[in-house]
């Protein structure tokens, strides 16, 4: 039995069908990555996951008591509310020092007990993020766009870092990438989104469908394109016309 899995899923969000009729699952062990533009609901498919939003139609069905750590796109610290990275790791649920400590020195961030966590840099705070998600012990691992904001080497060193925790965990791995080219060689499967499923499968196969063509471009310049559309948002989902909403 798949860890999760989705039955013709529609999501709404504002008012808006941001999903439309997900077929998706993920097995124990494997690392899935999600592809697609900005705004093609990929974050939205995660939160349906975890059950922070409800589908409108279809179901989603998790194996019972499933240990989920999440990893969130955007996480808002308000700098004006001091908090250390120990106190922000015992919220909302209060954790022993111990357990503390042996998720931080798992991430590699034992020296960060006592800092300020608006002060962390981007590398760090990812890396308390990733802490925190593994002191649920998961069984599945869910990234949305952990690299974010990271330099290539900060974000080789991240993504390396999650590859060891799920042979560690022996967790299951979902993400949100933009940089395809850097996570294929990892991911057992890609799938790849634009308001529904425009394609899936092995990476080389999805890195060659049609419909991923025409969202992303090839080869390289495919690659690159994906890197692109993260930060160019005068491209807009709607100018792709392989793969448009159903
Ligand atoms: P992605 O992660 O692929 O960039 P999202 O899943 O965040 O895309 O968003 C998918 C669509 O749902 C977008 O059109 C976005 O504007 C819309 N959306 C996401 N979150 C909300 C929200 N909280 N309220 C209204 N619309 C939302
Ligand atoms: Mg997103």
């Amino acid at each position: 039995m798949s860890l999760i899995e989705t039955q013709n899923m529609t999501v709404a969000m504002g008012g808006h069908i941001a999903l439309r009729q997900v077929d998706f699952h993920i097995n124990s062990g494997e690392i899935v990555t999600i592809v697609g533009p900005n705004g093609s609901g990929k974050s939205t498919l995660l939160k349906a996951l975890i059950g922070a939003v409800k589908p409108q139609t279809g179901k989603v069905t998790r194996q019972p008591k499933l240990r989920i750590g999440y990893v969130p796109q955007k996480l808002h610290i308000d700098p004006t509310l001091p908090i250390t990275v120990q106190r922000f790791l015992s919220l909302p649920i209060r954790r022993s020092k111990q357990d503390i400590d042996s998720v931080l020195d798992r991430v590699g961030a034992n020296d960060l007990h006592d800092k300020q966590m608006f002060a962390l840099s981007g590398g760090q705070f990812q890396r308390v993020l990733l802490a925190r998600a593994l002191l649920e012990k998961p069984q599945l691992l869910i990234l949305d766009e952990p690299t974010t904001g990271l330099d290539q080497p900060g974000s080789a060193a991240l993504y390396r870092l999650i590859e060891e925790l799920r042979t560690d965990l022996g967790a299951a791995v979902l993400m949100v990438s933009h940089e395809l080219h850097v996570v294929m060689s990892a991911s057992d499967r890609v799938i790849c989104l634009n308001g529904h499923v425009c394609c899936h499968g092995a990476p080389d196969i999805v890195a060659s469908a049609p419909e991923y063509r025409a969202l992303f471009g090839t080869g390289t310049h495919g690659a690159l394109a994906l890197y692109r559309h993260d930060h160019d948002h005068s491209h807009d989902h709607d100018d792709h016309e392989g793969c448009t909403h159903a």
